[in-house]
């Protein structure tokens, strides 16, 4: 069996040294808004993830690592224990399921869920007349939960990217996907015609690494917690 943390396996007693916290974030947007929380608690990444081509990252403290991953790959990590705590988006953490530890909204890489339509497609009276809505999503765990808690009926279609372009082409009548601004969906002829909910990255933390590292995991869930209270009033 693997040890959570995966650094090899030596006995911890055996040496002086602390035992080493691995954190998972994805390249992007939640990289760079979880910059300031990291800075905010005392780390410094010493390198750039998009000037390195490195996937760990050493940081101003010793015993702790950044582990850059995909998105939605970061619950799996944690899960797991390649990683010990990681920053994931709620859509991506609805989609995984149970199994980790989440202490803490981040209040970073804010957006929502929608459902959104073709600008000449009446999804109200569609809805009315009970057919059967084509909806083309990555988020088809959230989206099933949603629809049939409406009674609504639906095929989901299953899409890993540009889910704009499915009503576009006659793929499907709907997508249910993220929203910030709507730029992109009005560049596409597309409206929201409902909003499934508010989405934020939380900080999510491998149950038996809390156990087994609980001093040092604690204090930086507490000093991420600061980071996000200091920052609540902006
Ligand atoms: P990948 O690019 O590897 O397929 P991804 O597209 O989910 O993954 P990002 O685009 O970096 O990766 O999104 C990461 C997280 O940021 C999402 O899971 C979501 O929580 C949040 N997010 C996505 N789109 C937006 C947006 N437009 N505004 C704010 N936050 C967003
Ligand atoms: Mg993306």
């Amino acid at each position: 069996m693997r040890r959570p943390g995966g650094d090899g396996g030596l006995p911890r007693r055996a040496t002086q040294t602390l035992p080493m916290i691995t954190l998972a974030l994805s390249k992007g947007r939640i990289y760079d808004d979880a910059m300031p929380l990291l800075r905010a608690a005392g780390v410094e990444v010493l390198e750039d993830p998009e000037k390195s081509r490195k996937l760990i990252l050493p940081t101003s403290r010793p015993d702790l690592r950044v582990v850059l991953v995909r998105a939605s790959d970061v619950p799996t990590y944690v899960q797991h224990g390649g990683a010990d705590l990681g920053v994931a988006g709620l859509d991506v953490l609805l989609e995984h399921g149970d199994g980790l530890y989440r202490p803490l909204d981040l209040k970073i890489a804010r957006c929502r869920m929608s459902v959104a339509v073709r600008e000449d497609f009446d999804y109200a009276a569609a809805v009315k007349q009970g057919s059967r809505i084509r909806v083309a999503t990555k988020y088809t765990h959230t989206a099933r939960q949603h629809f049939a808690a409406k009674g609504v009926h639906v095929d989901l279609i299953k899409l890993y990217g540009s889910m704009e372009l499915a009503p576009l082409t006659g793929l499907a009548d709907a997508i249910v996907d993220l929203v910030s601004t709507g730029s992109t969906l009005r560049a596409n002829h597309l409206v929201e015609v409902e909003h499934i909910m508010d989405i934020s990255s939380r900080l999510v933390v491998n149950p038996a690494a809390l156990k087994l590292k609980r001093e040092p995991l604690r204090a930086l869930i507490d000093a991420f917690e600061a980071a996000v209270g200091g920052a609540a009033w902006q």
